[in-house]
């Protein structure tokens, strides 16, 4: 890996990674791995450390995945890969490794386990990975390459490129929210910001899904002795996992029925698998893998409705957390430290030396609190007009990209090449991650990226090249 030279121009490169998260690294690893001659590699990364983002950048321990260890490798054709790494690491005495394969493992590990994993692909590859810290503000593709505009570094020439800028965190729904004093309102990826916040503080944490969870978690673990008020406006918690065998029903019928009789299928497969005493978390299971067909053979309509009506109770069955994290919860919940509102946020204020969050319930009824932080825990933005990024705005604007559906990310191609807004597929750019959650749904989680990343550098170098 060589470093980059701030002041050095860029010499053109046969791949370029926008972005050096996890998915930027599984890039990178895919490409080196899968080289059998000399090829250049950039990737761009503001950050100084490579394979954060927001959710590996954590150093709080209590912040886990939410994925057992085994379901976490790198790599679709060793999937024990992660499992390993977390074996080889574990100090000697601690849990074995049937144990490891259930557990969820520290998100720190995970960031550690990329970065090592990345190191050992650069060693045994004949490519070479510069990596230039900096931001890309402007792409501009064409039949045979594009160029990139770098913040600092100016242009760079690739003969392909994949677009892996990941998560952007939502704004603040809520009147008076940039008048706030400053340290009062703070983002749930503030990992550091949470831990600080004093014991005896009341907060009021605006989402209810697994950012407040790692919010609520951080605080548990200071002993946090203030209210934690947790607003959203379905006021659904995560649900836990369950560690059990597999529902044995065949998901494939549910690809030609409609929304309704979907949902229909699914609560009585539910049913069925409690009657014959399994979890019901082994229905979702079976049907992970199948996430993105079914939301491909959903109608345009079909999803519009999804979007509207089932996401949140989809989301919480779908996105479960550790038993463990769970019972914490309930816990807080039951003692009455963790009060859950169901309501829109309507303003927040600073009230004397407090806050006053004002809600709106669905009934019209309108809630106050006074509390002495506010967290926003709303979670990733998923339009690509909305989110605050020059590239994408640039992308949009000179039309070499269109919205995804229903407004999400970007559009892309089956194989996931970009879609310009003649809906011609770009050849050389591919996206990856969260811009494509419009067009896959399934799209974030590692067993999603790490199959995009193969077959995004299989597309531009491999057979399947255009
Ligand atoms: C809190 C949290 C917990 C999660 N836990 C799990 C889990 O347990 N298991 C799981 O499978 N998934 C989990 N996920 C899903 C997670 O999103 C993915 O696993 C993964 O981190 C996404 O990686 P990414 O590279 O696509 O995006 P990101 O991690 O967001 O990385 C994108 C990178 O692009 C960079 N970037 C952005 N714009 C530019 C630009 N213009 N130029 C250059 N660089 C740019 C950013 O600086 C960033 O580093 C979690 C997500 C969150 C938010």
């Amino acid at each position: 890996m060589s470093e980059d030279t701030p002041t050095a121009p860029l010499p053109p490169c046969d791949l370029a990674i926008i972005g050096g998260g996890a998915g930027g690294v599984l890039v990178a690893m895919q490409a080196l791995r899968q080289a059998n001659g000399p090829l250049r590699i950039v990737m761009i990364e503001p950050r100084d450390v490579l394979a954060q983002g927001v959710a590996y950048a954590t150093t709080h321990g209590e912040h886990v995945l939410n994925v057992p260890a085994a379901r976490m490798s790198a790599f679709d054709d060793q999937p024990a890969d992660f499992l390993d790494y977390v074996v080889a690491t574990t100090p000697p005495g601690g849990p074995d490794r049937d144990t490891l394969a259930h557990a969820f493992i520290e998100r720190r590990r995970y960031g550690d386990y990329l970065r090592v994993r990345l190191g050992e692909a650069i060693a045994a590859s004949p490519a070479t990975l510069q990596i230039v810290q900096d931001r890309v503000t402007e792409l501009e593709p064409d039949a045979e390459s594009a160029t990139l505009r770098l913040e600092a570094h100016g242009a760079l020439r690739a003969k392909g490129v994949v677009l892996a800028v990941g998560n952007t965190p939502k704004p603040l729904p809520a009147r008076g929210a940039p008048q706030l004093p400053a340290g009062r309102s703070l983002a749930a990826w503030d990992f550091d910001a949470i831990k600080a916040i004093p014991a005896d503080a009341d907060l009021c944490i605006v989402g209810s899904g697994l950012s407040m969870v790692d919010t609520v978690l951080s605080l548990a673990d200071n002993d946090h002795a203030g209210t934690i008020h947790v607003l959203s406006r379905h006021a659904l918690l995560p649900l836990p996992h369950c560690h059990g065998p597999a529902a044995t029903y065949d998901p494939a019928p549910l690809q030609a029925m409609g929304l309704r009789a979907r949902m229909r299928f699914l609560r009585a497969s539910a049913k069925q698998a409690v009657a014959d005493g399994l979890p019901w978390q082994s229905v979702m299971e079976r049907i992970r893998p199948h996430g993105q067909a079914l939301w491909q053979s959903l109608s345009l309509p079909d999803q519009r409705r999804f979007l509207r009506h089932v996401v949140r109770q989809w989301d919480v069955h779908r996105h479960r957390i550790a038993p463990e994290v769970h019972a914490r919860l309930q816990a807080l919940l039951e003692r009455g430290q963790l009060r859950l509102h169901r309501g829109r946020l309507d303003t927040v204020m600073a009230e004397g030396h407090r806050l006053r969050v004002s809600t709106h319930a669905r009934d019209g009824r309108i809630d106050e609190f006074d509390v002495d932080y506010v967290v926003n825990a709303t979670g990733v933005e998923m339009r690509a007009q909305t989110m605050r990024s020059p590239l994408l705005h640039d992308l949009l604007g000179k039309g070499h990209a269109q919205g995804g559906p229903h407004g999400i990310g970007l559009k892309a191609a089956r194989d996931g090449r970009m879609v310009d807004a003649q809906g011609v597929s770009q050849p050389r750019v591919f996206i990856l991650g969260s811009l494509r959650i419009g067009c896959v749904w399934e799209s974030i989680a590692i067993p999603e990226l790490r199959g995009q990343a193969e077959t995004a550098v299989r597309g531009l170098f491999g057979p399947d090249a255009a």
